[in-house]
């Protein structure tokens, strides 16, 4: 059975009294649903936001991280330095970072290896852009972007990268993608999967859904059967609004 997640990416947002009150108010909401539920904080606030969830059935991930171990990186962080405060999972390649720092599918599959290496979980970001979609090549770039980063790996691998579908032309638009387009996009990721690694593989792997996900249309996207979960920007900085899309399934 492959797991629900609801995951809050906290993008540049949040000082450290604002992570603060936000997990206070995270706390008192209440789950209702099976997902599991994610908050990625800027790195300085990592460790607060992960001492402070210790008791709660709250996991802190990480927006990013460098590949290399350590070294001469200015303002870079590694996997292992994440490892050192707890952190399990990782959130690379989302659109932002590869549009406004150059990340690319080189440099991402030497993030993903080095983030496996460390036995860290990886969020894997990827999406076509409005041109690609208009130009009708949404499959062929969301292909390229998949195999490019992650068709290296062996199937085992498979189950410590869980996949996140961003339309970027959905994301901090108030435009989703809808439904039905999100459903076919899964389905064929899915097929994609399958037809390199097999059945299991594919039928096991979890794959999110982002790209202004509100309170008011989580549960018709998470009721498509290839969706099985969200990663939230703006609406993940309000802790109702949260819950509400986390209690969506
Ligand atoms: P929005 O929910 O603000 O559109 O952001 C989606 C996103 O980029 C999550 O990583």
């Amino acid at each position: 059975m492959r797991k629900h997640i609801v995951a809050g990416n906290w993008k540049m947002n949040n000082d450290l009294a604002q992570t603060s009150s936000l997990i206070s108010e995270l706390k008192r909401q209440s789950k209702t649903s099976d997902a599991e539920v994610m908050i990625a904080p800027s790195f300085t606030n990592l460790w607060h936001a992960f001492e402070s969830t210790r008791e709660d059935d709250i996991e802190v991930i990480a927006q990013n991280m460098h590949f290399a171990e350590n070294g001469a990186y200015t303002g870079e962080v590694s996997a292992s330095m994440l490892k050192s405060i707890g952190v399990k999972t990782v959130i690379l390649g989302h659109s932002e970072r590869r549009a406004y720092y150059n990340e690319t599918d080189e440099s991402l599959t030497k993030k993903v290896d080095a983030a496996l290496a460390n036995d860290l979980r990886v969020i894997f970001c990827f999406g076509e852009e409005l041109a690609d979609r208009k130009a009708g090549n949404e499959e062929t770039v969301v292909e390229r972007q998949i195999k490019n980063a992650l068709f290296h790996l062996e199937a085992s691998a498979f189950k410590n990268i869980v996949l996140a579908y961003e339309p970027v032309w959905a994301i901090g638009t108030g435009e989703t993608a809808s439904p039905e387009q999100a459903q076919d996009m899964h389905a064929f990721i899915r097929k994609t999967l399958e037809s390199t690694y097999g059945n299991a593989v594919a039928d096991d792997m979890t794959i999110l859904y982002g790209g202004s996900v509100k309170p008011n249309n989580a549960k018709e996207i998470f009721g498509k059967p290839d969706v099985d979960g969200g990663l939230i920007g703006g609406a993940s900085l309000k802790a109702e609004d949260f819950y509400a899309i986390v209690n969506a399934f």
